[in-house]
């Protein structure tokens, strides 16, 4: 039996990538949310929606960031569809260890891919190159859209 530790830790991987102290491959920005591409994706163009609030998990978050994320998630997921000709968007949020949860910032995926075909989490590194060209894809569709 594990421990739930609910405590927010400052220097969470995603905290930095908010602080601007470590890169990412940004698809979408605004006051509550962050967009970027995930840099093991588990399909080709998966994507991590953050809101700019501290919490750790699901039970956590506020509601407006809760709304927020969500209406990020929307654009992110019509864009991926035109880039990427997938129908089908995978939305999973893993909360606590035993669900497989590795950052503890609380984010949304979106993987454009079939669940019979989702690749194995948190394993496999991108190419960067081919990341930043995703990224630069997906932040045009949703400008297109805007
Ligand atoms: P979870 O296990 O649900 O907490 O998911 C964490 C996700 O963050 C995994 O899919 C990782 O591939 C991804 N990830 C870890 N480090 C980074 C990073 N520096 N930039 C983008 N994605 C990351």
């Amino acid at each position: 039996m594990t421990t739930l530790n609910l405590t927010y830790e400052d220097d969470n991987i995603f905290a930095k990538i908010l602080a601007g102290d470590i890169p990412s491959h940004k698809v979408y920005e605004d006051d509550k949310t962050l967009a970027f591409m995930d840099v093991m994706p588990q399909a080709k163009g998966h994507v991590l929606v953050i809101p700019k609030q501290k919490a750790v998990e699901l039970s956590q978050l506020e509601p407006e960031y809760a709304s927020a994320v969500l209406m990020t998630a929307k654009k992110v997921m019509q864009a991926q569809r035109q880039v990427f000709e997938r129908e089908g968007i995978i939305q999973m949020q893993l909360n606590g260890a035993e669900a497989g949860q590795t950052v503890y910032h609380y984010h949304v995926h979106l993987i454009p891919t079939n669940i019979h075909q989702l690749g194995k989490h948190a394993s496999t590194q991108a190419d960067m190159a081919e990341l930043a060209e995703q990224a630069k894809q997906l932040r045009e569709a949703i400008a297109a859209a805007e």
